[in-house]
């Protein structure tokens, strides 16, 4: 799986980032960091940290993003159902929604508080 295109900021080589490296932290072994290097300088680009909670909000938005698409299903008119079940549906496929939003971005947060956090030691 290509995850995206690279181009580095310290070589300016173009390059393809196809898997994520990653490595668990010396003082604290439930983070995890994920990140790629550059093939040709060698330069570390770190995607994320991910902590106990951050990997629970990963499964949880996979799971909430399974039960968006079975309701987008429904709200698109693919499936018919009645009006009343489908302003249920539509309601729930709302509020998932918000949710997995939610989660995103306190995994953003996450990840950001431990790229504080480690930044300092290279
Ligand atoms: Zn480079």
């Amino acid at each position: 799986m290509l995850i995206k295109h690279a181009v580095c900021d310290k070589c300016y080589e173009h390059f393809s980032v196809k898997k994520l490296e990653s490595a668990v932290m010396e003082d604290d072994i439930s983070v995890e960091k994920n990140y790629f290097v550059c093939p040709s300088c060698g330069k570390e680009y770190v995607v994320n940290y991910a902590d106990t909670e951050f990997r629970q909000n990963i499964n949880r938005i996979i799971a909430i993003g399974d039960k968006i698409a079975q309701l987008r299903a429904v709200i698109k008119g693919k499936k018919k159902v009645s009006g009343e079940e489908y302003v249920k549906r539509y309601n729930e496929f709302n509020s998932l929604l918000t949710e997995q939003r939610k989660l995103i971005d306190r995994n953003k947060a996450i990840s950001q508080k431990y790229k504080e956090k480690y930044k300092e030691e290279k």
